[in-house]
């Protein structure tokens, strides 16, 4: 079968059609048609090969969903018909500690969709069906999309933090990953406060869920003490002033990278109150499937703008400079 693609063919190139063919399809593979696929930072780190992974001609797309054409002998899971959702990650070796734990995505062996291999951005994907989510029906698929790389990032992170509900959550920016880290923690009971740089998102987070916003950084005390704090952006920040912010036991946690090290946080800080500070990478399996039901039943959305899949390289030049509000969906 014939794969009608887009592909950057050298870093940093734009994105141009490419037509690879599909290999025979192993026991546990399967072929989705692509509806709907999300552009990623991610997808523009690989483009760019910022991570010394990327080959070449690139197909980008992490955030994927289509109905499954086609399953290999060992699928039984799932069936022609099937809508699904796949994210960064469309492989694990299933035998190690991590992937026994539930944890495919910090397992050793993990395989990104989009690293040696071709990704979403084209007509169809071929893909190991362990790693293909059900989409549930509440959830139009454009709107699935971003939940199945920027969703699971920030879920993933506010649970393995401690999240349920009750809790005082604090989320550093309400971009991309920002505004749907405010609506899973608001919409499962707990309150949030957004610190943003941006006085004009203030009325945004509000309107996402949460019942403080804090412009600029925390110079007094948020209205109550917070037990987690999550990092969306890729900024230094005044960290020992977030520390400050948290009640004892609290976790400072990152989604987003600072370019630097921590070294303004003084160990003596976090034993005062025995704070931790942690990060997270996206979420396995068994999270992926929770964060869907969640995000079905509470109306968790993504703010989304839609491109048809010809205007491909418009929405990545808008991604790449920021100006998409919030994430961009392609529509195949
Ligand atoms: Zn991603
Ligand atoms: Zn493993």
């Amino acid at each position: 079968m014939k794969i009608q693609a887009l592909a950057a063919i050298n870093k940093q190139e734009a994105l141009t059609d490419f037509t690879y063919e599909t290999i025979s399809l192993s026991e546990y593979e399967c072929v989705v048609k692509v509806h709907t696929c999300g552009i990623c930072h991610s997808d523009i780190h690989m483009i760019d090969n910022d991570w010394r992974t990327s080959k070449y001609p690139l197909v980008p797309g992490h955030e994927v969903v289509g109905i499954i054409e086609e399953v290999g002998s060992l699928v039984s899971h799932l069936q022609v018909g099937d809508r699904v959702g796949i994210g960064w990650q469309s492989g694990a070796c299933f035998e190690c500690k991590d992937c026994l734990r539930g944890n495919e995505n910090l397992c050793s062996k993990n395989k990104s969709t989009i690293v040696a291999r071709h990704g979403g951005f084209g007509s169809h994907l071929q893909v190991d069906s362990r790693f293909c989510f059900k989409i549930p029906e509440e959830l139009e698929s454009a709107v699935a999309s971003p939940l199945l790389c920027a969703g699971i990032t920030v879920y993933a992170a506010l649970r393995y933090a401690g999240m349920s509900s009750g809790h005082n959550i604090g989320i550093i920016g309400i971009g991309g990953l920002g505004h749907l880290a405010v609506q899973f923690a608001a919409k499962m009971g707990n309150r949030v406060t957004v610190f943003t740089t941006s006085p004009d998102k203030e009325e945004f987070a509000l309107a996402n869920g949460a019942s403080e916003v804090i412009v600029g950084s925390p110079k007094g005390k948020t209205k109550h003490k917070l037990n987690i704090i999550l990092n969306t952006t890729h900024n230094d920040l005044d960290w020992p002033r977030f520390l400050s912010q948290l009640d004892s036991d609290g976790t400072l946690t990152f989604v987003g990278v600072p370019p630097s090290t921590l070294s303004t946080v003084h160990i003596g800080m976090l034993l005062a109150k025995r704070l931790r500070i942690m990060a997270s990478p996206i979420g396995g399996r068994a999270m992926i499937n929770e964060m869907l039901e969640i995000a079905a039943k509470h109306k968790i959305a993504p703010v989304i703008e839609k491109f048809p899949s010809s205007r491909a390289n418009e929405a990545i030049s808008k991604v790449r400079a920021n100006q998409v509000r919030y994430r961009a969906v392609l529509e195949f």
